[in-house]
């Protein structure tokens, strides 16, 4: 039975490799995959999936108005398609989340979406939402804190090493780097923000 599947994890846990092993299995198995990684990554150039550990494979690009389940209709004209995978899945909208579940649903098709839980503010990302709501299976990739514990969200920093507290939730092109945290770590960051300041 095809389900959707959402892997979740804090930033660096290895999402991208698990992706790349995943797709991986399929084609030794003869078998056809369609990946797909936002055209706002700029990390990397266009339609490449890239893991820290160095493995890549191509990948089509989507912007916020694509819609999977016409692509995934277009692909199966030529030949059948035994999974498909999404990285970075926390810039997926509610509407392809949904486009998701129809392709589950209506072609039989496995949809893995690999992405985070929440943003560098704590605040959850609309896909990230709207996958752990729909999806059939959760799974959570585990990292740690610097202090042994489980690490559960994601702080910004700019070049320098500073904690960022304000900004856009998606940074385009900027030098900022993220730091996969426990909650109490990254609380204790944010006790230093702005806007927390007042209420304490
Ligand atoms: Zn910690």
């Amino acid at each position: 039975m095809a389900k959707l599947h959402f892997y979740y994890s804090a930033m660096n846990a290895g999402k991208t490799t698990t992706l790349l092993q995943s797709s991986y299995n399929y084609q030794e198995r003869g078998m056809r995959t369609l990946l797909f990684i936002p055209a706002i990554d700029t990390r990397h150039s266009l339609g490449v999936v890239s893991s820290r550990i160095g493995l890549t494979a191509e990948a089509i690009p989507f912007s916020m108005s694509f819609s999977f389940f016409e692509y995934a209709q277009d692909a199966l004209r030529t030949s059948p398609v035994h999974c498909i995978l999404v990285d970075e899945a926390q810039f997926l909208t509610k509407e392809q989340v949904l486009d998701l579940t129809r392709i589950v649903d209506e072609f039989k098709i496995p949809v893995l979406t690999y992405g985070l839980r929440s943003d560098f503010k704590g605040e959850p990302f609309e896909g990230s939402l709207y996958l752990l709501t729909w999806a059939e299976e959760l799974s959570e990739i585990k990292t740690i804190c610097h202090c042994g514990r489980k690490a559960t969200m994601n702080q910004r920093i700019d070049e320098t090493g500073a904690v960022l507290h304000e900004g856009a939730q998606i940074e385009i092109g900027g030098n900022e780097r993220y730091i996969a945290l426990c909650r109490r770590h990254f609380e204790g960051s944010m006790m230093l923000a702005p806007d927390r300041m007042q209420v304490a």
